[in-house]
């Protein structure tokens, strides 16, 4: 019996049309002769588009207003054997249709509601690993409230940590409002742009030096495996949308070129990582190396990373001879799996 599937792509969050990309890549390369895929575009507007508009949007990577509330829809997941909610970010990626899956009672890919809420959450992220020991860099939360009612309390926060420092919001992702601030005179305007989108804002201090980016892909659930270590290279001053997203700013080099001890270290604080979070599925796991020191900061946790043919995460696990096809199947496999 072939299996049915629900794959979920777009929704609310800035990476809407990534997803768009990702799942066109996911829809072909799902094995037909063992699984009968059934895409949904879910709107920017958060509603369910229907087939044709649904398939409009796949093709042309821009969705259209219109289709049903979520919570009318989610009762026509029912029948299906697994989601794979190909979301990234709020609303997505975050715990919440995870939460609607789980009250369904679907298997889905990735982490449940407890892992993707926590590793959404830059400063949760932060708590957890550092009781797991953990190494990152020093920051300090701050909250919307407190930047309207004792912004010198923040202020504080902020110079402690030393200047330059980066100011993010705490729930998303590509970048987005994310300031690196190099004086106390450009705090302000960092802060209004970080609340603007976000309760929850992290203050992080800059690595000692400008770090070397490296990222690691795990896969599976209760006995995961890591993937070999990639790099980033790019000429800009920090990682930002822009560079992420232009065509040739950027280049992937895999494996890095990296001493294998470092590489290796890499892999175990990733898996270390992947278990204290309660991740699921898979997650890539992104680390600052600050070559000077030999220091290795983790940076993030994305448990819905970029899954274009070219992305990231795919290209790690094809490097360990693990085809884009291959993967998705194991994926679907891992969201069926009993614990
Ligand atoms: P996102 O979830 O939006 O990708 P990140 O936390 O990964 O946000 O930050 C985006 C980029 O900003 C990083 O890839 C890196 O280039 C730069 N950056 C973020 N935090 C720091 C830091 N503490 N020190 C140095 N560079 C940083
Ligand atoms: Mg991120
Ligand atoms: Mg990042």
């Amino acid at each position: 019996m072939k299996k049915r599937i629900l794959l979920l792509a777009g929704g609310q969050s800035g990476e809407h049309e990534v997803s768009l990309m990702s799942a066109r890549s996911v829809l072909a390369a799902l094995p037909r002769d063992q699984f009968d895929v059934t895409p949904v575009v879910i709107s920017k507007q958060g509603r369910w588009l229907p087939p044709t508009d649904t398939a409009r949007a796949l093709e042309s990577g821009v969705s259209v207003q219109g289709g049903d509330l979520v919570l009318h829809r989610a009762a026509s997941a029912e029948g299906y054997d697994a989601v794979f909610p190909l979301l990234h970010g709020p609303m997505g990626e975050d715990g919440t249709i995870q939460g609607l899956l789980t009250l369904a009672g679907i298997p889905f890919v990735g982490s449940a509601v407890l892992g993707s809420a926590v590793s959404m959450d830059k400063v949760m992220t932060k708590q957890v690993l550092a009781s797991a020991g953990v190494p990152q860099v020093a920051w300090a939360l701050a909250l919307r409230h407190e930047w309207r009612n004792t912004p010198d309390l923040v202020r504080v926060r902020a110079a402690n940590l030393g200047f330059p420092l980066f100011v993010k919001p705490a729930n998303l992702g590509s970048s987005v409002g994310i300031s690196k601030v190099n004086s106390a005179a450009d705090l302000n305007a960092a802060l209004d742009l970080a609340f603007g989108l976000d309760r929850r804002v992290i203050l992080e201090a800059m690595t000692s030096f400008k770090p070397r980016e490296v990222e690691v892909g795990i896969l599976g659930n209760d006995t995961p495996i890591a993937s070999p270590v990639g790099e980033l290279q790019f000429d800009a001053d920090f990682y930002d949308y822009d560079t992420k997203y232009t065509e040739g700013r950027a280049t992937m080099h895999i494996p890095a070129p990296l001493p294998e001890v470092v590489a290796q270290r890499v892999r175990d604080i990733a898996l270390t990582a992947f278990r204290a979070l309660d991740c699921a599925g898979l997650a890539r796991i992104d680390f600052f190396y600050v070559q000077e020191t030999g220091e290795l900061l983790l940076n993030e946790v994305n448990t819905m990373p970029g899954f274009t043919t070219t992305s990231m995460y795919p290209k790690l696990f094809e490097a360990a001879g693990i085809s884009y096809s291959e993967l998705v199947t194991r994926l679907v496999g891992l969201a069926l799996e009993k614990r």
